[in-house]
Order: C-alpha cells, then structure tokens, then sequence
C-alpha cells in the first residue's frame, strides 16, 4: 500500500507572495487582532478587504500581490495566521504546486502522517 505524503516546508514564502486571496473567517479575525494588540473593528478597518465572491474578508496585498503580513521572509502574525496559510500545501494545493512551492515530499507511516498534519495545521485528520 502506498504510504502517505508529508509536504515539509522550506518557508520560501512563494505562497505568500502569489496573487490571491487569503481568507479570515470570524474566528480567524477575532485571533490576529488579539495577536496585534488592536480591537477587531480596528483590524477590519487596517487589514483586510472584500474578497472577489463579495461574501466574506480577506487580508490586503501589498503592490507586488504579497500577503501585506509578509515582512522579508517572516510571516508578521505567524502564530495567528489564518488556515488557508497552514493548511497549504498538505491540504490544499493545486496542479504543479511543487514547481513553485519548495516543500519536500517526505514518505511517513498513516500515523506519523497525521501527527504530522496536526503539527502542521492544527487539525486532526
Ligand atoms: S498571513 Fe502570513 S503565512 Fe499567510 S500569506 Fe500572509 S504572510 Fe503568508
Ligand atoms: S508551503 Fe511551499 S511555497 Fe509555502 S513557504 Fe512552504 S515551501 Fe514555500
């Protein structure tokens, strides 16, 4: 049987710096604003912006398309950061990812795998 895939990161930040969206749900809103030390009306109003569907928020860019919290190579509000960030590229990705995203394939047991993704994203799968 074929043993799962972890996608390791190598934190090159392509993916914060692509155009797209990141989204922020209520809860997600609620965690980077505590995390920033400003209110959440403060952090709507400061960081964020209508997303393309028009039905919920996403984080602003800056000129060149990068995630506006992408500061050099450091995420600012890394231990907050929303979960369309962690769940990439192990839970999300696309065709031909891995020709931009630098993580390794690293070949784990099921259980090792899951450990892993918990790690990674903070969900159980
Ligand atoms: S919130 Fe952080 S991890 Fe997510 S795209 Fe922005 S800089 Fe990258
Ligand atoms: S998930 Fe991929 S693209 Fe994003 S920082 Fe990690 S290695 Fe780079």
């Amino acid at each position: 049987m074929a043993m799962p895939i972890f996608w390791e990161c190598d934190r090159c930040t392509a993916c914060c710096r692509w155009p797209g969206q990141v989204k922020v749900t209520d809860g997600e809103i609620a965690r980077i604003a505590a995390h920033l030390g400003i209110g959440e009306d403060e952090f709507i109003q400061r960081h964020t912006r209508l997303n393309a569907a028009r039905n919920g928020l996403s984080l602003l860019d800056q000129a060149d398309g990068s995630c506006a919290f992408l500061d050099g190579n450091e995420c600012r509000i890394n231990p907050a950061k929303p979960q369309q960030c962690r769940d990439f590229s192990n839970l999300w990705n696309f065709p031909g990812f891995e020709k931009t995203c630098r993580a390794k394939p690293v070949e784990l047991s099921p259980d090792a795998w899951k450990q892993r993704i918990r790690d990674a994203t903070g969900r159980d799968v």
